[in-house]
């Protein structure tokens, strides 16, 4: 018994050698021991079946309550003088500093003394010796170690709004911090659910909880550094202030939602702040897939460009999905998760290109330069063959089959509320994000019939 006192001594650095406290009358059936470690009190209460059965440990460290460590598992597998060392393990880290609490994943080092940042990571108390920055430090440093020259450091300084965290956020929201960003913003008002399972990036455990929380675990546990913040609510029902002031705080917006009313109204607001948008979305049958891009006064804006879409949806047949006239939302679709992420991963080099641009002197920085130029903004891609247009474009042309893309090039239109003249530009403050039900608008008017009305509300969503 005392051996094993000895031996957790010289594990973790004791000062002084390990004691046998005076037996508690009370309890006579049990052993009290005690481990002095620099900043660390341990007392072990050892019953009479020990090493067959656990000791209660309990940590005191300076300044802080005494907690019980819950010693997880007692491998009775295991030559019973290492049992007690074993079962320590997760809850203790040896270092050169005296011992702190921190928090850290099962089984891996402590990365952050800050409780908030471990409750959101599901991150469990481990008393430490070392500094828990470093360790989280030298894992964000590996992110970068194998896109050198091709990404740069400096990501780690940009913000990212990601609004939607299904399939295509998620993945989106991954990338990104896997790249090097090194600040996520992120909306969204669902829980995760198993039908969610298939396609995205969360797993069984993540049901039940807020798509936010369940992604922010996801990427704390990629960067443990990475400056986060949640919102766990639908981006139309956020004050419009709220979300100017959320834009211009970041530097680029990703809009990855299934409701086109929320991607305009981003579209509107990243605009109005001159901050760049992507947009991504698929098609119906997920036959195919969007990607917008907007970036201030150099090109068209998102509205712009889905009315170049419905224009050429005229003449070459719809793609579009269909809108649930309930919620307002895309009804959802049958859609393979590659097929997904092959629109979301585009995306994510986009966006790394628009962070990097005109800042740094890595290869993905000058990534979308010409398209920019060019005015081909809106990139279309195909997940099966003979896709909408395609076979006008291609035709003719040997080995074109699934998996094309196509940059068309958008007008900015002069009348347009977000990008034409600036004179005749609409503040998105005055933007209403969410129509009224109509029997609300009726109920204000006094019950009249007022379609006129009802129709002026709706125009000012566009
Ligand atoms: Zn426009």
């Amino acid at each position: 018994m005392y051996r094993d006192l000895e031996r957790v001594s010289a594990r973790y650095g004791a000062v002084t050698a390990p004691e046998i406290l005076p037996h508690n009358p009370l309890c006579p059936d049990i052993v009290t021991g005690r481990v002095n470690l620099p900043g660390l009190e341990l007392i072990f209460l050892l019953p009479l079946t020990y090493p067959a059965t656990p000791p209660v440990v309990l940590v005191t460290a300076d300044g802080h309550d005494t907690e019980q460590i819950a010693t997880g598992v007692w491998r009775l597998d295991l030559p019973p003088d290492e049992r007690l060392l074993h079962a320590l393990e997760p809850f203790l880290e040896a270092g050169a500093e005296p011992y702190h609490k921190a928090f850290g994943p099962m089984g891996g080092p402590a990365l952050t003394s800050d409780s908030n940042r471990a409750e959101i990571a599901g991150w469990q108390p481990i008393y430490t010796g070392r500094d828990p920055a470093v360790a989280a430090e030298t894992i964000r440093q590996g992110l970068f170690a194998r896109s050198t020259g091709i990404l740069a450091n400096s990501l780690t300084d940009r913000r990212v709004l990601v609004v939607g965290a299904g399939s295509g956020g998620g993945h989106t929201a991954e990338q990104l911090v896997r790249s090097g960003v090194g600040g996520i913003v992120l909306i969204d008002p669902d829980e995760v659910e198993p039908a969610n399972l298939s396609r995205t990036v969360y797993n069984a455990a993540d049901t039940g909880r807020t798509k936010v929380r369940a992604l922010a675990r996801r990427l704390l546990s990629i960067n443990p550094l990475l400056d986060l913040t949640l919102y766990p609510a639908d981006v139309r029902d956020l004050n419009t202030n709220t979300l100017l002031e959320l834009i211009s705080r970041t530097d680029l917006v990703m809009a990855a939602t299934d409701d086109l009313q929320a991607q305009r109204l981003l579209g509107h607001a990243s605009y109005a702040q001159g901050k760049p948008m992507i947009a991504g979305g698929l098609y119906a049958g997920a036959r195919g897939g969007e990607i917008i891009l907007s970036v201030p006064e150099r090109t068209a804006c998102y509205h712009c460009a889905t009315r170049a879409r419905s224009q050429a949806e005229t003449t070459v047949g719809e793609v579009s999905r269909t809108t649930d006239y309930g919620t307002g939302r895309l009804v959802g679709e049958m859609a393979l998760g590659v097929d997904i992420q092959h629109v979301a991963g585009a995306s994510v080099k986009m966006a790394l290109a628009l962070l990097l641009a005109g800042r740094s002197e890595a290869r993905l920085a000058t990534f979308l330069e010409s398209q920019i130029a060019a005015g081909a903004t809106y990139a279309v891609f195909s997940m099966s063959e003979d896709f909408w247009f395609f076979p006008r474009i291609f035709d003719h042309v040997p080995g074109q089959y699934a998996w094309q893309c196509v940059w068309m090039h958008v007008e900015r239109q002069a009348d347009c509320p977000v990008c034409g003249d600036p004179a005749g530009r609409m503040d998105p403050r005055q933007v209403v994000p969410r129509p009224p039900k109509i029997e609300d608008i009726l109920s204000a008017m006094g019950g009249s019939d007022s379609t006129a009305s009802v129709n002026q509300s709706m125009e000012a969503t566009f």
